[in-house]
Protein backbone atom coordinates (compact mmCIF):
# COMPACT_ATOMS: atom_id res chain seq x y z
CA UNK A 1 0.00 0.00 0.00
CA UNK A 2 1.02 3.40 -0.88
CA UNK A 3 0.38 5.32 2.05
CA UNK A 4 0.97 8.70 0.38
CA UNK A 5 -1.89 8.09 -2.20
CA UNK A 6 -4.07 5.44 0.07
CA UNK A 7 -3.66 3.14 -3.70
CA UNK A 8 -3.31 -0.30 -3.58
CA UNK A 9 0.16 -1.46 -5.34
CA UNK A 10 -0.03 -4.27 -7.00
CA UNK A 11 3.36 -5.89 -8.60
CA UNK A 12 1.14 -8.43 -10.36
CA UNK A 13 -1.76 -6.45 -11.34
CA UNK A 14 0.16 -3.22 -12.82
CA UNK A 15 3.94 -4.15 -12.97
CA UNK A 16 4.46 -0.58 -14.00
CA UNK A 17 2.82 1.03 -11.34
CA UNK A 18 6.16 1.30 -9.52
CA UNK A 19 7.90 2.97 -12.52
CA UNK A 20 7.19 6.69 -10.97
CA UNK A 21 7.04 5.48 -7.57
CA UNK A 22 10.17 6.26 -5.19
CA UNK A 23 13.25 3.34 -4.41
CA UNK A 24 13.80 2.25 -0.96
CA UNK A 25 12.30 2.90 2.35
CA UNK A 26 11.14 6.46 1.13
CA UNK A 27 10.02 7.91 4.84
CA UNK A 28 7.68 4.55 5.46
CA UNK A 29 5.75 5.58 2.55
CA UNK A 30 4.70 1.93 1.81
CA UNK A 31 3.30 -0.22 4.28
CA UNK A 32 2.56 -4.16 3.58
CA UNK A 33 -1.32 -4.98 3.68
CA UNK A 34 -1.24 -7.83 5.82
CA UNK A 35 1.41 -7.29 8.58
CA UNK A 36 0.96 -3.60 8.80
CA UNK A 37 4.92 -2.73 9.03
CA UNK A 38 7.16 -0.28 6.54
CA UNK A 39 7.99 -1.78 3.30
CA UNK A 40 10.89 -0.84 1.19
CA UNK A 41 10.52 -0.93 -2.77
CA UNK A 42 13.70 -2.45 -4.17
CA UNK A 43 14.94 -2.49 -8.13
CA UNK A 44 15.87 -0.07 -10.56
CA UNK A 45 12.96 1.97 -12.57
CA UNK A 46 13.97 0.89 -15.85
CA UNK A 47 15.29 -2.24 -16.22
CA UNK A 48 13.07 -4.78 -17.76
CA UNK A 49 15.00 -8.15 -16.80
CA UNK A 50 14.91 -7.19 -12.80
CA UNK A 51 11.44 -7.14 -11.68
CA UNK A 52 10.52 -4.43 -8.67
CA UNK A 53 9.76 -5.56 -5.43
CA UNK A 54 8.36 -4.71 -1.98
CA UNK A 55 10.37 -6.37 0.88
CA UNK A 56 10.29 -6.38 5.01
CA UNK A 57 13.25 -6.91 5.89
CA UNK A 58 16.80 -6.83 3.79
CA UNK A 59 17.30 -10.48 4.88
CA UNK A 60 18.12 -13.29 2.53
CA UNK A 61 14.64 -14.87 2.59
CA UNK A 62 11.75 -12.33 3.48
CA UNK A 63 8.66 -13.35 5.62
CA UNK A 64 5.96 -11.28 5.98
CA UNK A 65 5.15 -11.87 10.11
CA UNK A 66 1.43 -12.51 9.28
CA UNK A 67 0.07 -16.19 9.76
CA UNK A 68 -0.08 -17.84 6.42
CA UNK A 69 -4.05 -17.84 7.22
CA UNK A 70 -3.97 -13.92 7.59
CA UNK A 71 -1.90 -13.63 4.12
CA UNK A 72 -4.66 -16.19 2.29
CA UNK A 73 -7.72 -13.97 3.19
CA UNK A 74 -5.73 -10.45 2.25
CA UNK A 75 -5.19 -12.20 -1.33
CA UNK A 76 -8.36 -13.06 -1.51
CA UNK A 77 -9.79 -10.09 -0.68
CA UNK A 78 -7.27 -8.40 -3.10
CA UNK A 79 -8.05 -10.85 -5.71
CA UNK A 80 -11.97 -10.05 -4.93
CA UNK A 81 -11.09 -6.17 -5.28
CA UNK A 82 -9.95 -6.52 -8.73
CA UNK A 83 -12.40 -8.71 -10.03
CA UNK A 84 -15.41 -6.39 -9.12
CA UNK A 85 -12.96 -3.67 -10.69
CA UNK A 86 -12.95 -5.51 -13.91
CA UNK A 87 -16.71 -6.39 -13.37
CA UNK A 88 -17.49 -2.81 -13.43
CA UNK A 89 -15.05 -1.55 -15.87
CA UNK A 90 -16.43 -3.84 -18.40
CA UNK A 91 -19.99 -2.44 -17.25
CA UNK A 92 -18.72 0.63 -18.41
CA UNK A 93 -15.61 1.27 -19.68
CA UNK A 94 -15.44 5.12 -19.53
CA UNK A 95 -14.89 5.04 -15.76
CA UNK A 96 -11.47 4.80 -14.24
CA UNK A 97 -11.48 2.79 -11.43
CA UNK A 98 -8.31 2.45 -9.04
CA UNK A 99 -7.36 0.39 -6.05
CA UNK A 100 -7.38 1.57 -2.92
CA UNK A 101 -6.93 0.91 0.99
CA UNK A 102 -9.39 2.46 3.25
CA UNK A 103 -7.99 0.79 6.52
CA UNK A 104 -5.18 -1.18 6.88
CA UNK A 105 -5.19 -4.42 8.56
CA UNK A 106 -5.15 -4.81 12.48
CA UNK A 107 -4.37 -7.39 14.57
CA UNK A 108 -6.96 -10.40 13.82
CA UNK A 109 -8.74 -7.98 11.49
CA UNK A 110 -8.50 -7.76 7.89
CA UNK A 111 -7.70 -4.44 6.09
CA UNK A 112 -10.66 -2.50 4.09
CA UNK A 113 -10.05 -2.11 0.44
CA UNK A 114 -11.72 0.23 -1.56
CA UNK A 115 -12.55 1.02 -5.59
CA UNK A 116 -12.30 4.43 -6.23
CA UNK A 117 -14.43 5.50 -9.18
CA UNK A 118 -14.23 8.36 -11.51
CA UNK A 119 -17.19 9.13 -13.46
CA UNK A 120 -18.37 11.88 -15.82
CA UNK A 121 -21.31 12.66 -13.48
CA UNK A 122 -18.72 12.57 -10.20
CA UNK A 123 -16.60 10.57 -8.15
CA UNK A 124 -17.10 7.40 -5.32
CA UNK A 125 -15.41 5.28 -3.62
CA UNK A 126 -16.85 1.59 -2.39
CA UNK A 127 -15.07 0.30 0.06
CA UNK A 128 -14.92 -3.72 0.51
CA UNK A 129 -15.51 -4.91 4.06
CA UNK A 130 -14.02 -8.45 4.67
CA UNK A 131 -15.49 -10.12 8.04
CA UNK A 132 -15.79 -7.72 10.48
CA UNK A 133 -15.16 -4.20 10.86
CA UNK A 134 -13.67 -3.02 13.57
CA UNK A 135 -14.56 0.37 15.22
CA UNK A 136 -11.94 2.17 14.45
CA UNK A 137 -12.11 1.04 10.69
CA UNK A 138 -15.47 2.29 10.91
CA UNK A 139 -14.27 5.41 12.22
CA UNK A 140 -11.76 5.54 8.94
CA UNK A 141 -14.59 5.28 6.58
CA UNK A 142 -16.58 7.97 8.41
CA UNK A 143 -13.66 10.50 8.35
CA UNK A 144 -12.87 9.73 4.39
CA UNK A 145 -15.53 10.88 3.22
CA UNK A 146 -16.15 14.25 1.48
CA UNK A 147 -19.71 15.92 0.17
CA UNK A 148 -18.61 15.62 -3.19
CA UNK A 149 -17.67 11.91 -3.61
CA UNK A 150 -20.56 9.48 -2.96
CA UNK A 151 -19.46 6.74 -0.55
CA UNK A 152 -20.62 3.36 -0.89
CA UNK A 153 -19.50 0.31 1.84
CA UNK A 154 -20.57 -2.69 0.03
CA UNK A 155 -21.20 -6.05 2.41
CA UNK A 156 -20.83 -9.55 1.14
CA UNK A 157 -24.08 -11.42 0.97
CA UNK A 158 -22.43 -14.61 2.00
CA UNK A 159 -20.25 -13.40 4.37
CA UNK A 160 -21.80 -14.55 7.61
CA UNK A 161 -20.25 -11.59 9.62
CA UNK A 162 -22.39 -9.28 7.08
CA UNK A 163 -25.47 -11.03 6.34
CA UNK A 164 -27.87 -11.97 9.00
CA UNK A 165 -31.26 -13.11 7.06
CA UNK A 166 -34.43 -12.53 8.76
CA UNK A 167 -36.74 -14.06 6.64
CA UNK A 168 -38.71 -12.72 4.09
CA UNK A 169 -41.04 -9.61 3.21
CA UNK A 170 -44.65 -10.02 0.90
CA UNK A 171 -45.17 -7.00 -0.98
CA UNK A 172 -47.57 -7.00 -3.72
CA UNK A 173 -46.48 -4.14 -5.80
CA UNK A 174 -47.68 -3.11 -9.40
CA UNK A 175 -50.02 -6.20 -8.90
CA UNK A 176 -47.38 -8.73 -8.62
CA UNK A 177 -46.31 -10.39 -5.61
CA UNK A 178 -42.69 -9.67 -4.68
CA UNK A 179 -40.56 -11.40 -1.80
CA UNK A 180 -38.41 -9.70 -0.53
CA UNK A 181 -35.86 -10.71 1.80
CA UNK A 182 -35.27 -9.06 5.45
CA UNK A 183 -32.16 -8.89 7.42
CA UNK A 184 -31.22 -7.90 11.36
CA UNK A 185 -28.60 -5.22 10.38
CA UNK A 186 -25.60 -5.44 12.71
CA UNK A 187 -25.13 -2.20 15.13
CA UNK A 188 -21.50 -1.41 12.81
CA UNK A 189 -24.44 -1.34 9.40
CA UNK A 190 -26.54 0.67 11.23
CA UNK A 191 -23.94 3.30 12.62
CA UNK A 192 -23.05 3.91 8.48
CA UNK A 193 -26.32 3.79 7.31
CA UNK A 194 -26.74 6.58 9.65
CA UNK A 195 -24.05 8.65 8.19
CA UNK A 196 -23.75 9.84 4.75
CA UNK A 197 -22.88 6.45 3.32
CA UNK A 198 -24.65 4.22 1.09
CA UNK A 199 -25.08 0.68 2.68
CA UNK A 200 -25.46 -2.19 0.38
CA UNK A 201 -24.69 -5.87 -0.54
CA UNK A 202 -23.28 -7.73 -3.50
CA UNK A 203 -24.16 -11.48 -3.77
CA UNK A 204 -23.27 -12.55 -7.62
CA UNK A 205 -23.93 -9.85 -10.17
CA UNK A 206 -27.07 -8.33 -7.99
CA UNK A 207 -26.29 -5.28 -5.57
CA UNK A 208 -28.70 -5.20 -2.85
CA UNK A 209 -29.92 -1.72 -1.92
CA UNK A 210 -31.75 -1.65 1.72
CA UNK A 211 -34.32 0.27 3.21
CA UNK A 212 -36.41 0.19 6.78
CA UNK A 213 -38.62 -1.76 8.01
CA UNK A 214 -41.24 -0.51 10.69
CA UNK A 215 -44.03 -2.27 12.82
CA UNK A 216 -47.26 0.05 13.05
CA UNK A 217 -51.18 -0.44 14.23
CA UNK A 218 -53.11 1.32 12.66
CA UNK A 219 -55.41 3.86 14.86
CA UNK A 220 -58.88 2.58 14.96
CA UNK A 221 -61.17 5.65 13.46
CA UNK A 222 -65.10 6.24 13.86
CA UNK A 223 -66.66 3.18 11.67
CA UNK A 224 -64.05 0.93 12.02
CA UNK A 225 -64.17 -2.52 13.77
CA UNK A 226 -60.68 -3.94 14.10
CA UNK A 227 -61.73 -7.01 16.41
CA UNK A 228 -61.55 -10.75 16.01
CA UNK A 229 -60.39 -11.59 12.54
CA UNK A 230 -59.38 -8.09 11.72
CA UNK A 231 -57.50 -7.71 14.45
CA UNK A 232 -54.13 -9.17 13.31
CA UNK A 233 -54.36 -6.77 10.10
CA UNK A 234 -54.11 -3.98 12.60
CA UNK A 235 -50.32 -4.82 12.91
CA UNK A 236 -48.76 -3.56 9.39
CA UNK A 237 -45.52 -2.22 8.32
CA UNK A 238 -44.11 1.15 7.08
CA UNK A 239 -40.54 1.62 5.33
CA UNK A 240 -37.78 4.18 5.98
CA UNK A 241 -36.11 5.48 2.79
CA UNK A 242 -33.87 6.29 0.34
CA UNK A 243 -31.72 4.53 3.84
CA UNK A 244 -33.07 2.68 6.55
CA UNK A 245 -34.04 5.33 9.68
CA UNK A 246 -32.69 4.61 13.10
CA UNK A 247 -34.95 2.43 14.95
CA UNK A 248 -35.72 0.12 11.49
CA UNK A 249 -37.06 -3.17 13.22
CA UNK A 250 -35.00 -4.75 9.68
CA UNK A 251 -33.88 -3.83 6.92
CA UNK A 252 -35.87 -5.12 3.30
CA UNK A 253 -33.12 -5.47 0.81
CA UNK A 254 -33.69 -4.38 -3.30
CA UNK A 255 -32.32 -5.91 -6.21
CA UNK A 256 -30.60 -3.99 -8.76
CA UNK A 257 -27.51 -5.01 -11.13
CA UNK A 258 -23.83 -4.90 -9.70
CA UNK A 259 -23.36 -2.13 -12.75
CA UNK A 260 -25.07 0.60 -10.95
CA UNK A 261 -22.01 0.99 -9.02
CA UNK A 262 -20.02 2.47 -12.23
CA UNK A 263 -23.61 3.52 -13.66
CA UNK A 264 -25.52 6.08 -11.34
CA UNK A 265 -28.24 6.28 -13.47
CA UNK A 266 -29.25 2.67 -13.18
CA UNK A 267 -29.88 3.94 -8.87
CA UNK A 268 -32.85 5.44 -10.52
CA UNK A 269 -34.77 2.08 -10.24
CA UNK A 270 -33.81 1.90 -6.64
CA UNK A 271 -36.11 4.78 -6.07
CA UNK A 272 -38.62 3.47 -8.03
CA UNK A 273 -39.04 0.08 -6.40
CA UNK A 274 -39.08 2.42 -2.74
CA UNK A 275 -41.91 4.36 -4.10
CA UNK A 276 -43.74 1.65 -5.06
CA UNK A 277 -43.33 -0.15 -1.51
CA UNK A 278 -44.87 2.91 -0.41
CA UNK A 279 -47.24 3.11 -2.87
CA UNK A 280 -48.34 -0.43 -1.76
CA UNK A 281 -48.32 0.19 1.96
CA UNK A 282 -51.03 3.20 1.54
CA UNK A 283 -52.79 0.72 -0.52
CA UNK A 284 -52.76 -2.04 1.97
CA UNK A 285 -54.05 0.72 4.99
CA UNK A 286 -56.52 1.83 2.90
CA UNK A 287 -57.73 -1.76 2.10
CA UNK A 288 -57.75 -2.70 5.35
CA UNK A 289 -59.08 0.16 7.10
CA UNK A 290 -62.40 -0.70 4.66
CA UNK A 291 -62.27 -4.46 5.73
CA UNK A 292 -62.59 -2.34 9.16
CA UNK A 293 -65.59 -0.39 8.08
CA UNK A 294 -67.33 -3.14 6.72
CA UNK A 295 -67.26 -5.12 9.54
CA UNK A 296 -68.11 -2.40 11.55
CA UNK A 297 -71.41 -1.81 9.07
CA UNK A 298 -71.90 -5.80 9.49
CA UNK A 299 -71.72 -5.44 13.02
CA UNK A 300 -74.46 -2.63 13.21
CA UNK A 301 -77.16 -4.51 10.92
CA UNK A 302 -76.64 -7.64 12.93
CA UNK A 303 -77.69 -5.20 16.14
CA UNK A 304 -80.28 -3.49 15.05
CA UNK A 305 -83.54 -5.57 14.99
CA UNK A 306 -82.88 -5.95 18.85
CA UNK A 307 -82.78 -1.71 18.66
CA UNK A 308 -84.59 -0.23 15.50
CA UNK A 309 -84.91 3.09 17.02
CA UNK A 310 -81.49 3.51 17.54
CA UNK A 311 -80.56 3.77 13.87
CA UNK A 312 -83.61 5.85 13.03
CA UNK A 313 -84.36 7.98 16.15
CA UNK A 314 -81.82 10.29 18.89
CA UNK A 315 -81.89 8.33 21.61
CA UNK A 316 -84.19 9.33 24.88
CA UNK A 317 -81.93 10.58 27.64
CA UNK A 318 -82.37 7.80 29.99
CA UNK A 319 -80.89 4.68 27.44
CA UNK A 320 -78.31 7.44 25.58
CA UNK A 321 -75.00 5.41 26.18
CA UNK A 322 -72.37 6.83 28.21
CA UNK A 323 -68.75 6.52 27.13
CA UNK A 324 -68.29 5.96 31.13
CA UNK A 325 -70.67 2.88 31.03
CA UNK A 326 -68.47 0.74 28.73
CA UNK A 327 -64.84 -0.91 29.99
CA UNK A 328 -63.99 -1.61 26.17
CA UNK A 329 -63.78 1.73 25.38
CA UNK A 330 -61.53 1.32 22.29
CA UNK A 331 -64.48 -1.08 20.76
CA UNK A 332 -66.88 1.56 21.50
CA UNK A 333 -66.28 4.95 21.87
CA UNK A 334 -65.97 4.68 17.81
CA UNK A 335 -69.37 3.44 16.90
CA UNK A 336 -70.77 5.68 19.45
CA UNK A 337 -68.71 8.38 17.84
CA UNK A 338 -70.02 7.25 13.87
CA UNK A 339 -73.72 7.09 15.50
CA UNK A 340 -73.65 10.86 16.41
CA UNK A 341 -71.89 12.99 13.87
CA UNK A 342 -71.42 15.82 16.07
CA UNK A 343 -69.61 13.79 19.14
CA UNK A 344 -67.84 16.15 19.99
CA UNK A 345 -70.79 18.45 20.81
CA UNK A 346 -72.64 17.63 23.87
CA UNK A 347 -74.59 14.05 24.41
CA UNK A 348 -77.92 13.84 23.04
CA UNK A 349 -80.39 14.71 26.08
CA UNK A 350 -77.82 16.26 28.09
CA UNK A 351 -79.15 18.55 30.01
CA UNK A 352 -78.65 20.98 32.15
CA UNK A 353 -78.16 18.66 35.05
CA UNK A 354 -75.96 16.33 33.35
CA UNK A 355 -73.81 19.13 32.63
CA UNK A 356 -73.94 20.00 36.25
CA UNK A 357 -72.93 16.38 37.27
CA UNK A 358 -69.90 16.09 34.50
CA UNK A 359 -68.40 19.51 36.30
CA UNK A 360 -67.12 20.21 39.98
CA UNK A 361 -69.67 18.71 41.64
CA UNK A 362 -69.22 14.73 40.05
CA UNK A 363 -65.59 15.48 41.04
CA UNK A 364 -66.76 16.43 44.40
CA UNK A 365 -68.12 13.25 45.24
CA UNK A 366 -65.20 11.08 44.00
CA UNK A 367 -63.02 13.40 46.23
CA UNK A 368 -65.82 12.73 48.91
CA UNK A 369 -65.64 8.73 48.42
CA UNK A 370 -61.88 8.48 48.33
CA UNK A 371 -61.92 10.19 51.28
CA UNK A 372 -63.87 8.04 52.90
CA UNK A 373 -62.29 4.55 51.64
CA UNK A 374 -58.94 6.16 53.10
CA UNK A 375 -60.33 6.51 56.66
CA UNK A 376 -61.80 3.03 56.66
ZN1 LIG B 1 3.69 -8.03 5.86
Amino acid sequence: MDTATGLLVDLRQAPDSVRVLPRGRASGRYSCLACGRALELCGPRNHTDFTARFRHTRHEIDRCPAGPEHLARVRAAVADAWALAEHLAAAAPAVRIQAAVTATAEPEVMPVLALRLETSSGASVIHLPHGELSDHQVDRILAGGDTATRQWVLFDRHDGAHYRPAGQVRVRTRRQDQHIDKITPTSCQRRLAQAQVVVAWRDGGTLLLPFGGHPITYSPRAGEDWSGSAASWQRDWKTSQPRPADGAAWWGLLSLPLRALAAPALLGAAVTAMTDLEAAQSGREAYRRGKARERYAQQQTRLAPARPQQLALPLPADTAPSPDSTTSATDQVPQIAAQTPAAAGPAPGSGPAAAQESGPHRWRRWRRLLTRLRHR
